[in-house]
């Protein structure tokens, strides 16, 4: 983009209101320097901002879960490991560990044991958070 404003012609798709305001398809040549874009990226900016405080917020939920006991499984002709309950199993197959959960067919793969592990966690959090009725002084 050089330092000269575009004087061209707009995009398909770019739309003129009344009062002169023009908002630009990211495609236009006007695009770049327009209060659209400005918009956009302060959208961008705050809907980013908001994604980050929502992760934050369900890492803080997730902590309050207890963390899955592990055991080894050596009733489970395949299984190494698996919480208390057998729900989430984890076995490795040629390098890689498979996680399966709720006794599940297909295991879902991961490259590291604490990485299946960190999984069937996440899981086990969002089904305990899921299952609490919202507190009613919030
Ligand atoms: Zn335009």
């Amino acid at each position: 983009m050089s330092d000269e404003l575009y004087e061209g012609p707009c995009e398909a798709g770019c739309q003129r209101f009344h009062g002169g305001e023009t908002q630009h398809t990211p495609g236009c040549g006007h695009y770049p320097e327009s209060l659209t874009k400005a918009y956009d990226d302060q959208i961008a900016a705050a809907s980013a901002e908001a994604d980050a405080l929502r992760a934050e917020v369900d890492r803080l939920r997730g902590e309050r879960v207890k963390p899955l006991v592990w055991v080894n499984a050596p009733w489970h002709l395949d299984c190494e490991l698996a919480d208390e309950f057998g729900l989430y199993q984890i076995a490795k197959d040629e390098g890689t560990w498979f996680l399966y959960i709720g006794h599940a067919e297909t295991g879902i793969a991961h490259a590291t044991l604490e990485a299946a592990k960190a999984a069937a966690q996440a899981d086990y959090a969002e089904r305990i958070l899921s299952a609490l009725a919202p507190t009613g002084d919030a």
